[in-house]
């Protein structure tokens, strides 16, 4: 018997909503699978916890997840309280504790769906983006000066330490050896950021050197933006720093379908600390409570940990199970121009879980 338990923060928003349906996901590969068992308990650490006890989660909250093989989020932010906080006080502080510096992001186009870029298909957008998750420009390093004067002003300073640049790339550059394509692109900018960038660059190119096989390209930031419109094709591993790789997801995620289906995985290489599955979106406040929020990003993620846990099988039933859904066409959210409702998606994707595995 296989058992993982399993920590479930469903968050803001449609974060609650889509966790639904990831988790009746989760039942039901338990019950068509036999000898695995996810034990799962629901942590209400939210924007509302924190109206009510002036913290995203209770104090002992990272103790409490320590204990957990897995965690798995929905989303958080309210309009109620500053997102700076509710990112910092909840998502950024599992991330770093629990040294998930490996944050994955696929661009894959799956069966069923168009991409708006009207001449790219299948063969052309199916890559992954290797986020560096720890720290960057996401520092909480600087301060804010002068309030209340003309001379106001706001610094924030970019963080790259070498440990931490090192084991992002040599993490990207042996997943690309592990690929067939063994490409790799890294995301910089150091024309302009004159201090931490030629730092990466130089380091891009270290690590290179170790890994001959992998055909490796270094990129302006501007202009990889660009790339991933005119030639995605050319992507096989995309590594960049934690600003870089947030905005590059978002857009990567556009050309493939949208946010209603863009899945995230915050790994912990070593396996010391449990690593943490989301979709990349947010609570999406101009839809929540409508109950039309897709859930497919939250379910891919639920593969993506499969993944994660050498359950490779049991990830291909999830992904079947959300392809044949996209294919039928038949029961979509609004944002892929369906009429379905959140439920209707999840209920359907379970039930070819069940027919696949009966
Ligand atoms: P968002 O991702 O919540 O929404 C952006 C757009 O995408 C919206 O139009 C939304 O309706 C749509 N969208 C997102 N997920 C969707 C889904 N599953 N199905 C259909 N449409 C979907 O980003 P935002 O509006 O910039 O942020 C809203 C809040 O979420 C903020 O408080 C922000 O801080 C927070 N946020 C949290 C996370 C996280 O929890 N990891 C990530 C990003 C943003
Ligand atoms: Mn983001």
């Amino acid at each position: 018997m296989l058992h993982y338990s399993i920590a479930v923060i469903p968050g803001d928003g449609i974060g609650p909503e889509v966790m639904q349906e990831g988790l009746k996901v989760l039942k039901a590969l338990e019950e068509s699978h036999g000898g695995i068992r996810f034990a799962s308990d629901v942590m209400e650490w939210n924007c509302n916890y924190y109206l009510t006890h002036g913290r995203m989660m209770p104090e002992n909250g990272l103790d409490t997840l320590k204990d957990y093989d897995l965690i798995l989020l929905g989303a958080v932010g309210a309009p109620e309280v500053p997102d700076h906080v509710s990112v910092w006080e909840l998502i950024l502080p599992i991330r770093r504790e629990f040294q998930q510096y490996v944050n994955l992001r696929p661009v894959k186009l799956l069966r069923g769906l168009e991409s708006p870029l009207r001449y790219k298909g299948h063969a052309d957008l199916d890559f992954v983006v290797v986020r560096e998750n720890t720290e960057g420009e996401y520092s909480n390093m600087g301060g804010r000066m002068h309030q209340g004067t003309p001379y106001e002003m706001a610094v924030q300073n970019n963080v790259f330490t070498r440990f931490g640049t090192e084991r992002i790339l040599k993490y990207a550059f042996s997943l690309a050896e592990k690929r067939p394509g063994k490409r790799l692109t890294a995301a910089t900018k150091s024309n302009g950021i004159n201090h931490s960038m030629p730092f990466w660059d130089e380091i891009v190119k270290e690590i290179a050197r170790e890994h001959p096989g992998v055909e490796t390209n270094l990129y302006h930031i501007d202009a990889l933006a660009a790339y991933f419109i005119t030639r995605p094709e050319t992507f096989d591993v995309v590594v960049a720093s934690n600003l870089f790789g947030d905005i590059l997801t978002d857009l990567g995620a556009a050309t493939v379908g949208g946010l209603g289906l863009a899945p995230s995985a915050n790994i912990n290489p070593e396996r010391k600390y449990p690593s943490m599955f989301e979709p990349i979106h947010g609570s999406a406040p101009d839809i929540a409570g409508k109950g039309i929020a897709n859930p497919i990003a939250q379910i891919w993620s639920l593969a993506m940990m499969m993944d994660h846990l050498d359950l490779p099988e049991i990830s291909a039933v999830i992904m079947n199970a959300i392809e044949q859904v996209l294919v039928d066409r038949k029961i979509l959210t609004p944002d892929l121009g369906g009429v379905a409702s959140t439920k209707e998606v999840g209920d359907e994707i379970v039930r070819h879980i069940y027919t696949a595995t009966r």
